[in-house]
């Protein structure tokens, strides 16, 4: 599972960053600092539940064969 994220379009409320810091880390004016990553084992709920959190509905939860 990967987490894709429309980085030029975060808005920078942190809302991802609350939910999962480590998954989800901010550069230091406050906006996402990454535009995806693979998902590690086991945090695949942690992840989702950050995506569903961006009120901007630019992080993308993207299933895939490596699941
Ligand atoms: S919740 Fe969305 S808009 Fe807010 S910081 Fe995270 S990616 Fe950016």
């Amino acid at each position: 599972m990967r987490i894709r994220i429309e980085k030029g379009q975060c808005v920078g409320n942190a809302r991802c960053h609350a939910v999962a810091s480590h998954l989800y880390p901010l550069d230091d004016n406050g906006y996402i600092a990454t535009d995806g990553f693979d998902v590690p084992p086991g945090e695949e709920a942690l992840a989702r539940r950050g995506a569903r959190a961006c009120p901007e509905r630019i992080i993308f939860v993207e299933e895939g064969a490596k699941d």
